[in-house]
């Protein structure tokens, strides 16, 4: 795009603020930005919002022809693609749904040297005649988004991502970099191998997202009603609900719009163009609600997501932290929120069991799903135990998280828990989870003269049934007792061995976290936009113009203007262009194309409020 011999983080610069409208790189962007223009490869980990397409796009615009960006999902190529477009980029994607003009088109650019950034899946490239045609052109870079999928470490393995390798030998001279928002060291390892990025550099950012506010609590047999109480509270913005299954999905959503909320369910079931449909409603609209398995995942870039519920628990933290990372990407205040229960943990055991994997990713895997469990139900913040699982150090408590809010108190109950788990080892295995309980009171039903005989027939007297339910939850969260499914009807048996052992011995303590008052509540006042009450009637006149260019265009509202720059320009009242200009997100071509209407709305706003 320029015939300046060597582009620099100045010159980045001043395609940031030019084209994007922003004043300064955030986090790693600058670093990352500086190796790929000085040819170099590299791996960037940025959290979710962090900026992660800016380290390409600006690149691809510097350095000489054209950028390819590697992307596994439509929709997020749909999204960037329209976004650029309306910064005045000349951008295109190839895939399987454009039609044959749009494709003749995008080829025609390519082959005169027009295009800056072309968006591709991965097979889409990896064929034959495309890699041909490509690599006999001058390329600036080639981008891998969401390259944790090339691990059978991570939680995203896609086999199709494997063969990216190769893209080593197809463009010797482009420099590639590898991007994901999730990847913990071992995935890194796995990313930088598959991907031939040995050597490379690699840019690791702060996990920390300080937007978001966690919070998550034990299912309390409630069901959907819980759901729909944390939805309700939350009327008039946009979230994401994830349930664990498809049916799980439908019914959520059915209860939803039955109380007159916006909501869709959305799982790998339904018909291709359907999907289509509720995800382009979803990103059109302010206030809809996604209900979705988790088929409704990587590449949602909808930036003013404001909650993400879990129903059902997540299935590791790398997935967890991914699905609450859609929250708030916009960098507004934004919740996640889960519901977990011993019975997902045995599901999702039972499952991994099930799984045709090496027993060695079977392990770790193993692992993950203990560590999600404990950090869910930790005393400790939450936002912690998830940096500190990445790897990060010296973390300090986020200050905005259930936890932190509201410090629970943690109770020894060790002797109950010995008497527990001996109790369930007499029972061997043989019995669901009210029959232990009621052992332990005593109070079995037609107890048979065997069982009333055992030691442990009737010794946990000091601890009520719900509070025996509690501590066996723990139990289990622990991995001291399991639970088989058995199919619908769990048991309970004794959990890890010698974990038990050490608790027989008291040299592992157990103890139990009273539950925090009303967790949700505490959070529940930072979901939203921060919108001075004089600016409000602005705000929604803004609003309202950019969903109808929206609509015009058959775009999402976001790619014109996001929130945040609704609400500066609302805060602002800029009276010429040269103060819009000013104003974060505002970039030349959106001010030439939008700027007299936003003046335009500005002046009638200030009007009106005066009179
Ligand atoms: P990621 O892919 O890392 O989740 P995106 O690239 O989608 O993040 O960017 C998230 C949001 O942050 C976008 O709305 C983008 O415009 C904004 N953004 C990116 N870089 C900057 C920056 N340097 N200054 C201000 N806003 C930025
Ligand atoms: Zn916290």
């Amino acid at each position: 795009m320029t015939d300046t011999p060597a582009p620099n983080l100045e010159s980045a610069r001043a395609v940031l603020a030019a084209t994007f409208g922003h004043k300064d790189f955030r986090g790693l962007q600058g670093p990352v930005i500086e190796e790929v223009l000085a040819g170099r490869n590299a791996l960037a980990v940025l959290p979710t919002g962090g900026g992660k397409s800016l380290c390409y796009q600006i690149p691809s615009l510097l350095r000489r022809g054209l950028g390819i960006v590697v992307s596994p999902l439509i929709a997020l190529m749909t999204d960037q693609v329209a976004a650029l477009r309306q910064a005045g980029v000349a951008a295109a994607r190839l895939d399987s749904a454009i039609d044959p003009d749009e494709r003749e088109d995008a080829w025609r650019r390519i082959n005169a040297g027009e295009l800056d950034l072309l968006y591709l899946s991965p097979e889409g490239l990896m064929q034959g005649a495309m890699l041909e045609r490509l690599s006999s052109l001058p390329i600036a870079m080639v981008a891998i988004d969401e390259a944790h999928c090339v691990s059978q470490w991570g939680h995203d393995f896609r086999p199709e991502y494997r063969m990216l390798g190769r893209l080593a030998d197809a463009f010797p001279d482009a420099p590639r970099l590898a991007v994901t928002a999730t990847a913990d060291a071992r995935t890194r390892e796995d990313i930088a191998k598959e991907l031939r990025l040995t050597g490379a550099k690699q840019f690791v950012d702060s996990f920390a997202r300080p937007e978001l506010a966690l919070s998550a609590e034990r299912k309390t047999g409630r069901g959907a009603a819980r759901v729909l109480e944390l939805i309700g509270e939350r009327r008039g913005r946009s979230g994401i609900v994830y349930a664990g299954s498809r049916d799980g999905t439908e019914t959520l959503a059915a209860s939803l719009i039955q109380s007159g909320v916006a909501a869709m369910a959305y799982h790998a079931g339904l018909d291709k163009g359907l999907r289509a449909e509720r995800l382009r409603k979803f990103l059109a609209e302010d206030e809809a609600v996604m209900v979705a398995t988790i088929a409704f995942g990587m590449g949602i870039d909808k930036p003013d997501v404001r909650y993400v519920i879990h129903a059902d628990a997540p299935a590791s933290i790398e997935a967890y932290w991914q699905e609450v990372g859609r929250a708030g990407r916009d960098g507004a205040p934004a919740e996640g929120i889960t519901l977990y229960s011993s019975a997902d943990m045995a599901f999702a055991s039972r499952r991994l069991e099930g799984r045709e994997v090496d027993d060695a990713v079977k392990q770790v895997q193993g692992r993950k799903l203990r560590q999600l469990y404990a950090m869910l139900d930790g005393a400790a913040c939450r936002a912690t135990a998830v940096r500190r699982y990445f790897g990060e150090a010296d973390v300090e408590a986020c200050g905005q998280c259930d936890l932190c809010l509201n410090p629970p108190e943690r109770r020894d109950v060790t002797t109950a828990a010995q008497k527990a788990l001996s109790a369930a080892q007499r029972l061997g295995g043989r019995y669901g989870r009210g029959r232990l309980i009621d052992h332990l009171l005593g109070k079995t039903k037609d107890v048979s003269d065997y069982e009333s005989g055992l030691t442990t027939y009737g010794i946990g007297q000091e601890l009520s049934a719900p509070q025996w339910r509690d501590l066996t939850d723990q139990l289990l969260f622990d991995g001291l007792l399991r639970e088989d499914p058995n199919d619908g009807r769990p048991l309970i048996g004794l959990g890890e061995a010698n974990a038990v052992k050490a608790v027989y011995r008291g040299e592992t303590k157990v103890y139990v976290r009273d539950r925090p008052s009303a967790p949700a509540k505490a959070a529940k006042s930072r979901s939203g936009l921060e919108v001075a009450s004089a600016d409000k009637g602005l705000f929604e006149a803004l609003r309202a113009w950019r969903k109808a260019q929206a609509a015009a265009q058959g775009v999402p509202p976001y790619v014109i203007f996001g929130d945040r720059t609704l609400v500066a320009i609302a805060a602002a009242r800029p009276t010429s262009l040269r103060a819009l200009e000013g104003l974060s997100g505002v970039g030349q071509v959106k001010l030439e194309r939008y700027g007299a209407d936003v003046l335009g709305i500005v002046r009638g706003g200030v009007s009106e409020a005066a009179e």
